[in-house]
């Protein structure tokens, strides 16, 4: 793959911001670099820039090196710098499967970008043919989410593997919910694929979506390229702190990903015995997307008893659906208590 064909050309000429902290990085005892006030540590000082104690905390823990990685403010910030970075406004597209993830095709819009939907097959499979005639000299990005939201479903590594090696530009691969999925992770592949960039998050079973840290994995060339295009200090340090602080706390991670994964059998499991359910699919994530009799008057019931779902009616393939998040057992309970007396 030659990286300089698909990056813009503005960026690939880009000359980054230096900032005073990119300059000297070492230890010292007299900081007057950087204008910032003496007063108030450590919140005076501004923040690591390319964030390394978090990083080499991640890199041992997900099987990549620290040049590997970008850190952004959420996942939004990384799908936003894919754009930023490869997708000339006006002129280039993207392929994406559909349904998926809004923020997409919200920052295509955003960047002026043309996105085109490939749908996946009616039981929510991907549909690598659908993909591949999408694409033309101006794809330059094809976004594929797995496990995929709404749908749940994680798709086959195969199938993955055949859209890195069968398209000439970049695939983005999302695994917000890969932690709640038996099928592993893409960032063991990235030294095979240089094209690969796989997205996973803090928000999800990393418990923290208030903090905003979403991680870019790619081939070192393409983080360098992130590097110079994000705000210098675009990670704050009471998040870099608190990701290290959840990063120590890995196996209560664990464990909160492990009951979670019981209760969506559960949940399940008590969903299909619900005469409004007609048809539950299968979920490698931490929700359920549902077929019920009706979706609008269920959605409209439940938020009326302070139960807020989401309504996936209007989503192409999903007519009739909602998605269910798995919550605690208590809550999950109240859910089916609530959908049984649906009507009655
Ligand atoms: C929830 C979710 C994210 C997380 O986004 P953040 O900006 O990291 O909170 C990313 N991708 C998908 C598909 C999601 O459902």
């Amino acid at each position: 793959m030659n990286l300089e064909k698909i990056v813009r050309e503005n960026i690939w000429q880009l000359k980054p911001y230096s900032c005073a902290r990119d300059e000297f990085s070492g230890e010292a005892s007299v900081w007057l670099d950087a204008n910032e006030s003496p007063y108030n540590n450590p919140y005076n000082r501004y923040p690591d820039p390319l964030q390394s104690k978090v990083k080499a905390k991640l890199a041992g823990m997900r099987g990549a090196v620290p040049e590997q990685m970008f850190l952004g403010v959420g996942s939004d910030e990384c799908i936003d710098t894919v754009y930023r970075v490869f997708c000339n406004p006006g002129i280039d597209n993207v392929v994406a499967i559909a349904p998926s993830y809004g923020m997409y095709e919200v920052c295509a819009d955003i960047n002026d970008v043309a996105y085109r939907k490939a749908m996946l097959t009616e039981d929510f499979d991907i549909d690598i043919q659908a993909i591949f005639e999408k694409v033309d000299q101006h794809t330059k990005v094809v976004w594929i989410c797995s496990p995929n939201n709404p749908t749940g479903n994680a798709f086959s590594r195969n199938s993955i593997e055949a859209i890195c090696a069968g398209f000439a530009g970049i695939v983005v691969v999302d695994e917000a919910y890969i932690d709640f999925s038996d099928k592993g992770s893409m960032v063991g592949l990235l030294y095979k694929y240089p094209n690969l960039i796989v997205l996973q998050t803090m928000s999800k079973a990393w418990g923290s979506a208030s903090i905003r840290l979403g991680i870019a994995f790619a081939s070192p060339q393409i983080i360098a390229i992130f590097n110079k295009v994000k705000y210098p200090y675009n990670i704050n340090l009471l998040t870099q702190n608190y990701a290290l602080e959840m990063l120590n706390r890995n196996s209560e991670v664990q464990t909160w990903v492990d009951v979670t994964i019981q209760q969506r059998q559960a949940m399940a499991e008590q969903l299909a015995a619900l005469p409004i359910v007609e048809k539950i699919f299968p979920s490698d994530a931490n929700f359920l997307l549902a077929r019920v009799t009706d979706a609008d008057g269920i959605y409209n019931y439940l938020c009326n008893r302070g139960i807020v779902v989401r309504n996936r009616n209007n989503v192409p393939l999903c007519k009739g659906c909602i998605r269910f998040t798995v919550g605690t057992a208590e809550e999950n309970t109240n859910l089916i208590n609530a959908l049984s007396n649906y009507g009655k």
